[in-house]
């Protein structure tokens, strides 16, 4: 019994801790001190909450445990960037990211150990899922990273290893839990989920009530070729993928971020350019133009600077809001798409 997820204090959202409580004869108000004690002031210890009656003190410590995952390694980038490898009860290792912005503390938060989806240019695909990440240990990620280096984390995307939606129940638990004004207060604004573009699931975060943000990764511009790169649109076309971000925009006004990665001779031209101008016109969108982070298993190559300026200017030429994204953490495989499923080390 102690080692099931839901005995651990932050594998519930405050609303399931409520009910749990109430269920056990204790009253409604009692989560929310224990989520100012856990996630505010960082008390670890159930005995040491003092305004919470001995009675649920004691039940506390009979029926919930703490974990945070320990920190099995860490390195630093000479552009900030940390990337820590992180072990879960289980012994299995997963990889974090913490950004340094001048906006704040940014972490990339892993959603799955491995992943399925196969993407062609992807370190994170070359295992597959092993299992999904619980509550418990996508919020202790972020207690991990945030104890270790004695800061607040502002800013969160779920951009790690995984894809989010393909675990998404405990992705959107995740998301209610961090965001929670009792909790780490990470403003809804401020929390950002990736997707490889799963349609029914794109449709079903438009209703969440938290209005977290949403990033597609398209990387390219016609089926032909995205079903070249990424394996999941034989499933889910793009033409699927872009209907379902015109109902998400609908419902919820909030722009979606494309992520496209220039990759050298094989997404970048201006023709391309062009055609993806096309499929995004009268779309509240963004483009967000990725480098291609070099994976030492796949022959894709970076496109280079004059090149990447010339596509996004064509993009901005045609009316599509772009940006260059700034590559962090390269030089110790931690920027996007780099990240990789560990064994013992
Ligand atoms: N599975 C989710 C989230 C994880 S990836 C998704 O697909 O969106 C985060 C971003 O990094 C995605 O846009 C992904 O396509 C991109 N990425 C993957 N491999 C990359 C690489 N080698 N270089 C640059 N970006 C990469």
């Amino acid at each position: 019994m102690p080692e099931k997820p839901q005995n651990v204090i932050s594998n519930l959202t405050r609303v399931e801790l409520e009910n749990h409580l109430i269920e056990h004869g204790f009253k409604r108000y009692n989560a929310s001190q224990i989520f100012e004690w856990f996630y505010q002031k960082g008390e670890e210890d159930f005995s040491k909450m003092s305004n919470i009656s001995f009675a649920l003190r004691a039940y506390l410590q009979q029926f919930f445990r703490v974990f945070i995952p320990q920190i099995a390694k860490e390195q630093a980038s000479a552009d900030g960037t940390h990337k820590y490898l992180l072990r879960l009860e289980d012994n299995s290792l997963i990889e974090t990211v913490l950004m340094q912005h001048d906006y704040g503390m940014s972490l990339c938060v892993t959603s799955q150990i491995g992943c399925s989806m196969g993407c062609a240019f992807c370190a994170s695909g070359l295992k597959k899922r092993q299992r999904n990440l619980e509550v418990y240990e996508l919020v202790g990620q972020i207690l991990a990273v945030a104890k270790h280096m004695k800061l607040r984390i502002s800013h969160v995307v779920v951009m790690g290893t995984g894809e989010p939606f393909d675990n998404y129940d405990q992705v959107i638990r995740f998301i209610k839990t961090i965001n929670d004004d009792k909790g780490l207060a990470i403003g809804q604004r401020h929390i950002t989920v990736s997707t490889c573009g799963i349609v029914p699931k794109i449709l079903a975060y438009a209703d969440e009530p938290i209005r977290s943000n949403l990033a597609i990764s398209l990387h390219a511009p016609n089926d032909r070729l995205r079903s070249k790169l990424m394996p999941i649109n034989k499933r889910y076309p793009i033409q699927d993928v872009i209907a379902a971000c015109e109902v998400y925009f609908k419902k919820t006004s909030r722009r979606v971020t494309y992520e496209y990665i220039l990759l050298s001779g094989v997404n970048d031209s201006l023709d391309m350019a062009d055609e993806l101008a096309q499929l995004l016109r009268g779309q509240n969108a963004y483009v967000n133009l990725i480098p291609y982070n070099p994976v030492g298993e796949f022959a894709f190559k970076q496109t280079d600077l004059t090149r990447a300026s010339a596509f996004m200017d064509h993009l901005a030429k045609k009316g599509i809001n772009t940006i260059l994204r700034k590559e962090q953490g390269a030089d110790i495989q931690a920027a996007c798409g780099q990240l990789r499923l560990h064994s013992e080390e």
